[in-house]
């Protein structure tokens, strides 16, 4: 499902003293495929947006379609499209409410699956626990609020992928956690991303994560996108992000530093390639090539 949104304004409190808007024209397309990262500071719209996608906020200007669905039309079926485009809120742990792990997983797929069996329904359940890396047998009769922190946001997470979307969006969903944790949950965005979900759109504060693990990213800001690119083409505008008082990976900072001494480095600021050409530049200074 492509996602393409064209001049998307949103105001919340419209017509009234407390209004706010939120989004002031978005442009921004999504293809199929791609693990899409959304940076921009606190209060530019990142989560507004993310919310239009599967119309938990109604489109009230612009132009919003996902896949088939065309949210400017007063006649989309929002509940095919919510089976479709699974959300993960911000700390999702706090929704989590039944008394077992099994029936907080299984209470999504109720209302998206009505004419599953049980039989059918405890399977899925099993599934969506094993890909987030829980096991079934162990957690499935406990309360959530006994899990671990990453333990709760997997349970969440497998809370939306149990109906299998095929588009998931994600708000933060490292946030919090140790650096164990959001490595777990980036290997577990990977694990799916290709296979039934087509694909993944997070919104993330932390530029390595956009750095290593996106295919394309938008910047927000003000309630508008002011960047769409690969992250290398967005991380090599590092001084237009520092004016907007964001931060840049570690790899983009290295490789300012190593340009002022008069290493400039071709690089898609992942680590891996940054050292990669770090040690090609060593190299090839040491046999008095220069760089
Ligand atoms: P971000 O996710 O980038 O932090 P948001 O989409 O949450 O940004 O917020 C964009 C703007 O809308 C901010 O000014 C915020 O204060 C405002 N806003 C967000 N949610 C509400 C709400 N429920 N009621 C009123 N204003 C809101
Ligand atoms: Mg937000």
């Amino acid at each position: 499902m492509r996602i393409v949104a064209k001049g998307l304004t949103y105001t919340y409190n419209p017509r009234s003293p407390f209004a706010v808007q939120a989004l002031k024209g978005v442009d921004i397309t999504i293809e199929e495929g791609e693990f899409f990262g959304i940076i921009g500071h606190t209060g530019s719209g990142k989560s507004t947006f993310l919310q239009h996608l599967n119309a938990l906020v109604r489109l009230t200007g612009g132009y919003l379609k996902v896949g088939e669905y065309d949210l400017s039309s007063k006649k989309c079926d929002v509940l095919g499209l919510r089976a479709k485009v699974g959300m993960v809120f911000q700390y999702p742990e706090y929704q989590l409410f039944a008394e077992t792990v099994e029936k907080d997983v299984m209470f999504g797929l109720k209302n998206f699956c009505r004419d599953m069996g049980e039989e059918e329904m405890r399977s899925a359940v099993r599934e969506a626990l094993e890909t987030v890396g829980l096991d079934y047998e162990e957690v499935r009769d406990r309360s959530p609020f006994e899990l671990s922190g990453g333990q709760k946001r997997r349970a969440a997470i497998a809370g939306v992928i149990v109906t299998k979307p095929e588009v998931l969006i994600l708000d933060e969903p490292a946030a919090g956690l140790d650096p164990l944790g959001k490595k777990e949950i980036m290997q577990l965005l990977h694990g799916i991303h290709g296979g039934w979900c087509k694909t993944v759109v997070i919104v993330s504060h932390d530029m390595d994560e956009i750095a290593e693990n996106c295919t394309r990213a938008a910047v927000f800001s003000e309630g508008k996108v002011v960047m769409e690119d690969t992250p290398a083409a967005i991380f090599a505008r590092s001084d237009e992000l520092l004016l907007l008082g964001l931060d840049i990976p570690v790899t983009a900072k290295c490789a300012r530093i190593l340009k002022e001494r008069g290493i400039a480095l071709d690089t898609d600021f992942t680590s891996d390639d940054l050292i990669r050409k770090v040690l090609a530049a060593y190299a090839a200074r040491k046999e008095g090539r220069g760089c």
